[in-house]
């Protein structure tokens, strides 16, 4: 176990508070960069101020305070996790209180149960996801998602080939859905699941939304 002693979110994470002067502490969010989108959120994390690191060998996740997995294809981000020693390492550190973060294969790596799912995956989170859900005809779309708690009015969602988050655990607390009801956004403690893509955006809500959950 890690004891960590930084504050998991750094001042100058939050607009209010950006210094000019002095250094400050950063958090240190590791995005996994074996397969998909992951330069996307190292910017996105780099533009809200916390420093964001290419995560690539189970060592790394001792040193930093946050990951993410981007999205790309979560068959390969599985085996890639699996061959470099990545899955068990993160599910010590998840079990300790890390926040960890899934973007569209993301989520699916972190969903306990993916019906059909050639494994391995992380299976950390009491969620249900189904795979490319949507279909061929609209397998990429954008929506506006009323977010719960989440201030600034609807945050703009791009979905592409995306999962359906079909089951929530009793722990799980349901973020967003599409007008027709489907889950596209979930929390469960401090890890988060999104179909979409935030990183994709230029809304950066979701990744402060994430550097807060380690503080609660
Ligand atoms: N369809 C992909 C999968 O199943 C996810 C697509 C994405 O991450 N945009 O892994």
């Amino acid at each position: 176990m890690v004891s960590r002693s930084r504050p998991f979110l750094p001042a100058n994470a939050l607009p209010s508070a950006a210094g000019k002067d002095a250094p400050p502490k950063t958090a240190r969010v590791g995005v996994l960069g074996l397969q998909g989108d992951f330069s996307e959120h190292l910017i996105t994390l780099r533009g809200i101020g916390a420093e964001g690191v290419d995560v690539r060998k189970p060592e790394q996740l001792d040193d930093i305070d946050a990951l993410i997995i981007p999205g790309g294809e979560s068959t390969t981000i599985g085996k890639l996790a699996q061959h470099y020693g990545i899955i068990s390492k993160l599910r010590e550190r998840a079990q300790t209180g890390m926040p960890v973060w899934g973007t569209c294969a993301g989520a699916i790596f972190l969903a306990k149960d993916v019906p059909g799912h050639p494994h391995p995956l992380a299976e950390l989170m009491d969620i249900t996801v189904e795979r490319n859900a949507f279909g061929r005809q609209i397998d990429s779309f954008e929506a506006d998602l009323d977010v719960d708690g989440m201030p600034g009015g609807p945050f703009h969602a791009v979905f592409i080939r995306a999962p359906k988050i079909t089951r929530a655990g009793s722990g799980v607390e349901v973020l967003a859905r599409l007008h027709d009801g489907t889950v596209v956004a979930a929390r469960e403690g401090q890890l988060l699941a999104t179909s979409f893509h935030p990183e994709l955006t230029h809304d950066e809500r979701f990744h402060r939304l994430f550097l807060s959950l380690g503080k609660r």
